[in-house]
């Protein structure tokens, strides 16, 4: 049969590869298997999540509230904006979906970082249009720049702030600095899906959704429950954006595309700031571990503004190589060969999932 011929050059999107294929494939007992691949919260979820699932899991037979009044109502307290400024997604992958299919086309180009989120990629070619990325991998605003203004026809660019799969990330005035430059008319996303990690590393990193949109109303910005909430399997994020971009989003999305039972979740984990503080916390006590240890064992790595952190190789080591032997030890990682890094991405784990990381990759390196 034949399909659509820009379907020819997708690749199919790879996620973390999920731990029961390693307990069938290798053999490994589940409570032996960590995965630190799909930047998933360690933690889990919060108690109080739990409990909101569990208390409106007789809500199953019934649609969602369509206009998600109340979890648009809390996070536009949050951010301090209205809920017309506000759009639901099934993950932020839906909303970066939506935008795209508002904006780009045959016609009308993505412009992104070489090395960046692979949805932008795959969501452009779904639809014909042309993606152009920077010579380097990590965000270089002047590269984007001179793109932007020597392919003329770029219909959005896309922003990860922080990065994934590198975990670097811009500095708010640099970001201001390079979007005054750019034409009303481009649409400019603002992925921030780990923007509460970096905000909390080094507050000249954190992008104030509010500031962004009123200052530059050509501004999408994303946020997701996926990671500091630990709502990776629930699929809730949204995009604020002006009522201009809204108006055009809205007209992306399919009815009820997120489900009762996350939306509950969703109103429960905005109340456990508790739970994400630890999350963060952890976080970057256990990222000066990865760190130490990367230095003693002369691996490059990148210094990560995000909830995960990626080493990267010299010509002797082979990432793929490394992914693999660690996946018969139970240990899934993130291999970025494909990405055409020869690195691996590592989420950062509890304490006991680092530490038994760590003396893995130790006798991966010397053996
Ligand atoms: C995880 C992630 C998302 C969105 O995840 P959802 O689970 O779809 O909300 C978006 N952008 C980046 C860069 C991510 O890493």
């Amino acid at each position: 049969m034949k399909f659509n011929k820009q379907l020819e050059n997708i690749k199919t999107y790879e996620g973390g590869k999920p731990i029961e294929l390693v307990i069938q494939e290798f053999g490994i007992k589940a409570e032996d298997v960590i995965k630190l691949a799909s930047n998933e919260n360690p933690f889990g979820t919060s108690e109080k999540v739990v409990k909101a699932i569990q208390d409106n899991a007789h809500l199953a037979h019934m649609y969602p509230d369509d206009s998600m009044r109340e979890i648009k109502e809390a996070l536009a307290h949050k951010f301090e904006v209205q809920t017309t400024n506000i759009i639901m997604g099934a993950g932020s992958d839906e909303v970066i979906a939506f935008a795209i299919n508002a904006k780009a086309n045959k016609y009308k180009k993505v412009l992104t970082a070489r090395t960046t989120f692979a949805m932008y990629d795959i969501y452009s070619k779904q639809i014909g249009a042309k993606v152009i990325k920077t010579p380097s991998h990590q965000h270089n605003l002047d590269e984007l720049l001179h793109l932007y203004k020597k392919e003329k026809d770029i219909g959005i660019i896309f922003l990860c702030l922080p990065n994934n799969p590198l975990g670097e990330c811009l500095k708010k005035d640099d970001v201001f600095n390079f979007l005054k430059q750019i034409d009303d008319n481009t649409l400019v996303v603002v992925d921030g899906a780990y923007q509460d990690f970096a905000a909390a590393k080094n507050p000249e990193m954190k992008i104030d959704p509010k500031e962004l949109i009123e200052t530059f109303p050509n501004t999408l910005y994303l946020g997701t429950f996926s990671k500091s909430y630990g709502l990776g399997g629930l699929r809730v994020g949204y995009g604020i954006g002006s009522v201009e971009i809204m108006t055009a989003l809205y007209k992306m999305r399919p009815p009820f595309n997120v489900t009762t039972l996350s939306l509950k979740a969703a109103m429960a984990a905005l109340e456990d700031e508790a739970f994400v503080a630890k999350t963060i916390e952890n976080n970057f006590a256990e990222m000066q571990i990865y760190e130490a240890f990367a230095k003693s064992n002369k691996i490059d790595f990148i210094n990560s503004y995000t909830n995960f952190i990626t080493f990267t190789f010299d010509s002797k080591q082979n990432s793929t190589d490394i992914a693999q032997i660690l996946l018969k030890k139970g240990i899934i990682i993130r291999d970025l060969a494909s990405y055409g890094v020869n690195g691996i991405r590592i989420t950062i784990g509890t304490p006991e999932q680092n530490s038994r990381f760590l003396k893995a990759l130790k006798e991966v390196l010397t053996t």
